[in-house]
């Protein structure tokens, strides 16, 4: 694997894995790698000739007074981790090389980031489109692999890569857990134990209305006052949103009839996490992801 920090190096070997037939697989993170992580960069690997991870803890996508400063960061721990993945690649830009002086242009997808975590957060999507059509534009005609963890999130790249136009293949990947449910995240490092033991209680809660719309529950407002009630089990875990959206459109329904993602975010101490269900009443299958023991053993 070789470590870049340009955007002209990048492209450079992606052009020349392209003139020689080659496949681009692409991972854009923010690094920290975990288990979610390796299985996006494993799926790379499985279907593409030249893997392609960028690192990148992007300042636009963090508001005033988020956790930008703190995030955690780990440059030698994740180079490792992603050489093991069988990484080409390991794109590295500076904050200038991305943002050089002068930058005018935001790319914004509109409706779909007014919700969910659009709501607290109102800057956020902005920034993660902006780079990620920035990364689209400097890797270029490539699959890009993103996690089911971030619904929201995929929901908006497969938005604007259909929008714009962008020769970009987008595929979804299963959310990774870990072993007592919490969805995996590099923020997760920042809790305290007391507080990595009340986390486990968002993936109880979304176990919770899978359950209830599994037993015929259809009332949106009834499905999210179950989310709601299991989360109040730990008293310290701050909601910031409980919602039930249209899978596709993320708009709130009445009435669960087609696919739908319940989706949660709340404050652990000061760490705000998110996780989220996708669930089809008419099959009763519910997209909860995978554990990291399942994860692991596929891999090995
Ligand atoms: P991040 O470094 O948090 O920006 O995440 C980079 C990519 O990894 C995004 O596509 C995330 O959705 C994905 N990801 C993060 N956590 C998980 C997880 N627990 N399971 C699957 N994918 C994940």
């Amino acid at each position: 694997m070789i470590t870049v920090t340009t955007i002209a190096e990048v492209r450079a070997h992606c052009d020349t894995a392209r003139a020689r037939g080659e496949r681009v697989g692409f991972v854009p993170t923010m690094g920290y790698f975990h288990e979610g992580h390796r299985s996006l960069m494993r799926a790379a690997r499985a279907e593409n000739d030249l893997v392609v991870v960028s690192l990148f803890v992007n300042p636009t996508q963090f508001g005033a007074g988020e956790d930008l400063d703190a995030y955690p960061r780990d440059l030698a721990g994740d180079a490792a981790a992603a050489a093991d993945e069988g990484v080409d690649v390991l794109f590295v830009p500076a904050v200038a090389e991305m943002y050089p002086s002068g930058a005018r242009t935001t790319v914004h997808i509109d409706g779909l980031t007014t919700g969910l975590c659009g709501a607290s957060r109102p800057t956020h999507f902005d920034g993660v489109t902006t780079v990620v059509a920035k990364l689209f534009s400097i890797v270029g005609s490539c699959r890009a692999y993103f996690g089911k963890k971030d619904a929201q999130q995929l929901a908006v790249i497969r938005r604007m890569t259909t929008d714009l136009d962008l020769p970009v293949h987008v595929v979804g990947c299963p959310l990774v857990r870990e072993a007592d449910g919490l969805a995996m995240s590099s923020r997760n490092a920042r809790l305290s134990s007391d507080d990595r033991a009340r986390a486990s209680v968002l993936s109880r809660s979304l176990r919770a209305v899978t359950e209830a719309t599994r037993s015929g529950e259809r009332d949106a407002h009834e499905l999210r006052r179950v989310v709601v009630d299991a989360i109040g089990a730990e008293p310290e875990v701050r909601i910031d949103y409980v919602e039930v959206v249209d899978a596709l459109t993320l708009q709130p329904v009445d009435t669960v009839q087609h696919e739908a993602l319940i989706a949660v975010a709340a404050f652990v101490g000061t760490t705000r996490l998110i996780d989220n269900v996708t669930i089809d009443p008419r099959t009763l299958s519910a997209d909860l992801g995978v554990t990291v023991s399942a994860v692991e053993q596929e891999s090995s």
